[in-house]
């Protein structure tokens, strides 16, 4: 069990991108720079539309 990413679409510019569902620090997007991910000490607090989830193996 290592751990779920997430594949992230920015609100902002729709950019995908991969994240760690547990991110231990804020995740920002690539392109824009907007905050997709804020650590919360479990599963990061995700406020853009998770595309998919990939479990990691
Ligand atoms: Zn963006």
């Amino acid at each position: 069990m290592a751990g779920t990413y997430v594949r992230v679409k920015c609100s902002d510019c729709e950019n995908e991108q991969i994240v760690f569902g547990k991110a231990a620090t804020t995740v920002s997007c690539a392109v824009c720079g907007t905050t997709l991910a804020v650590p919360t000490g479990g599963m990061a607090e995700i406020d853009h539309e998770i595309v998919e989830t990939v479990e990691a193996r």
